[in-house]
This record gives C-alpha cells, sequence and structure tokens, in this order.
C-alpha cells in the first residue's frame, strides 16, 4: 500500500495538519513541528497535543505515516563548539516534540562541514550528534535526508548516509529519506525505468532499504548533478514523470510516508490523484 501526502501547513497549531492533509486527499504528510526558521519555540501545550492526536485518528492517518521536519538552522556536523551545541539541543528538543505528538519519524538534513573540517570529519559528528539525539529520548527515528549537494551540504552521495549509520550505535532508530530532486541534482539519473533501476540498486547496495523510512516527491528545476536545490511540480522539472511511476509500481516503496514538496501547493490533490493514478 501506497501512502502518499505533502508538506501540509500547521499555521495555527499543529493540530491543523492533519486536517490540511484530509483536505488535499492524503494518506501521509509532513509538516514543522515549530517555526522552521527560529531556533526558539515555545513548548507544545497539552490542548494542542490532544488535538493533534485526536485530528489524526479523525482523518485515519497513522502516526507512522507522518514525517515531520526539523529546523533549517540545525546543523549537527557543525565544525564548531558553539554551533554544534545549539543545533544538538535544538534536535533534541525537535524530537521530544515529536514524541509528545505520538510521532515515530524525524525528518533532517545531515548538516554542512562550512569548509572548517573535511566532508568525514563532519559526517562523523552528525553520527555523534544522532548518538546522543537517541540516548535522549526513547523512540522516534532519526531519518537523515539526502541532499542536493548544495555548498558544503553533507549527505549529496549514498556513502555518505551509509557512513552516518554505519556510526549510529542504535540502527533500530536511524533511517533515511530519499528526496527525488535531491538524488537527482546530486547526479543519480532516474530519468527512465533503467537509470531509476540502477539508481535504486546502487542504493540498496550501499545504504540498504531496510532504512528507507520515507521519500520526498519532488521534480527538479535544475539538472542532473547541478547541485543546486530546486523543487518543481510533478512532470514541469528536468527529471519528469517516470521516476513516479516507477516509485508507484514497486513495492520497496509501500508502508512509508510518500511526500510531496513541490512548488505550488494549490495543485497537490491533483498531484496526488495523478501519484495514484500510476499504480496498476
Ligand atoms: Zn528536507
Ligand atoms: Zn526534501
Amino acid at each position: 500500500m501506497k501512502y502518499v501526502g505533502a508538506h501540509v501547513s500547521a499555521s495555527g497549531g499543529v493540530e491543523n495538519a492533519p486536517l490540511n492533509a484530509r483536505n488535499i486527499g492524503a494518506r501521509a504528510f509532513a509538516l514543522f513541528t515549530k517555526n522552521q526558521r527560529q531556533w526558539h519555540a515555545k513548548p507544545l501545550t497539552e490542548k494542542s497535543i490532544e488535538a493533534f492526536k485526536a485530528n489524526l485518528a479523525e482523518v485515519g492517518i497513522a502516526p507512522e505515516h507522518v514525517l515531520p521536519h526539523d529546523s533549517y538552522l540545525i546543523n549537527l556536523g557543525h565544525p564548531e563548539q558553539e554551533g554544534i551545541q545549539k543545533s544538538r539541543d535544538a534536535f533534541i528538543d525537535e524530537m521530544q516534540r515529536c514524541e509528545q505528538l505520538g510521532l515515530k519519524l524525524l525528518n533532517f538534513h545531515p548538516g554542512a562541514h562550512l569548509t572548517k573540517i573535511t566532508e568525514e570529519q563532519s559526517l562523523d559528528r552528525v553520527a555523534e550528534s544522532i548518538n546522543i539525539a537517541l540516548d535522549a529520548t526513547t523512540n522516534v527515528v532519526a531519518v537523515i535526508e539526502n541532499t542536493a549537494g548544495q555548498g558544503t551540504t553533507l549527505g549529496y552521495t549514498f556513502e555518505h548516509l551509509a557512513h552516518i549509520i554505519d556510526k549510529v550505535e542504535d540502527k533500530s532508530r536511524v533511517g533515511v529519506c530519499l528526496d527525488t530532486c535531491h538524488t537527482f541534482t546530486a547526479g543519480y539519473d532516474m530519468r527512465t525505468s533503467d537509470t531509476c533501476e540502477q539508481t535504486f540498486a546502487e542504493f540498496e547496495r550501499i545504504v540498504g532499504f531496510e532504512f528507507l523510512s520515507g521519500m520526498h516527491l519532488n521534480d527538479s528545476k535544475p539538472e542532473l548533478g547541478s547541485r543546486v536545490d530546486r523543487h518543481e511540480s510533478l512532470g514541469k522539472g528536468k527529471l519528469g514523470l517516470e521516476v513516479f511511476r516507477y516509485i508507484m509500481n514497486d513495492d520497496r516503496f509501500d508502508d512509508i510516508p510518500l511526500i510531496l514538496e513541490t512548488i505550488d501547493s494549490d495543485i497537490w490533490a491533483g498531484e496526488i490523484r495523478l501519484l495514484y493514478s500510476f499504480q496498476g
């Protein structure tokens, strides 16, 4: 079974996100549990937590099909003491918010080395950050998103993801989210079923589908290998529709949240219908 949705708004309170998901016919969704551009947030209120759980049950979406995304400010591979401490504290807070909401996953970008340390040293720091966060919490899975490799960001190769996972102590609480736009602009072709076959075989060999905890379904404005992160609506970019047809018909993508982060939220309902129409 495929669980398709989008990264919906939580404005006015996290409890609105499940309702926004229902309005576009989603069976899964992503959200920010706090303002993604600020370090600090007020704790979730008991009222908001209860309303979120009630709305989730009402719309019939399972907690494991919700893929919260952390703040863009957090850099778990930060080269400097102050920066990494601030990031680790904020990440633990994000994980605890997920736990309060009864959610199982937290999606994040691994980080950036800022040219002050090597990629490998920065990747080691990411793994250490995950270990610290897992120790401080009880059941949320840290879901590493692959990136386009823009600037000094980490996570643009499958090897980077494997490097981090290798150093995480509790393998049952680490996962991966592949963003189709990031994968493509990082240099992995997926424009035909043959290239999808190759790219996902490489993912299986280097990381392993047992770690795949979610997907972000985005077309790409930039070209293959451009290392630029710019999403596009499905079928309107350089990636094209074939990869989405492939994903919707491959059972390795069953039972995980498949989340649109495409640029025009007005057509998400149509994009969700389009994706389901590819099945069978
Ligand atoms: Zn992301
Ligand atoms: Zn993404």
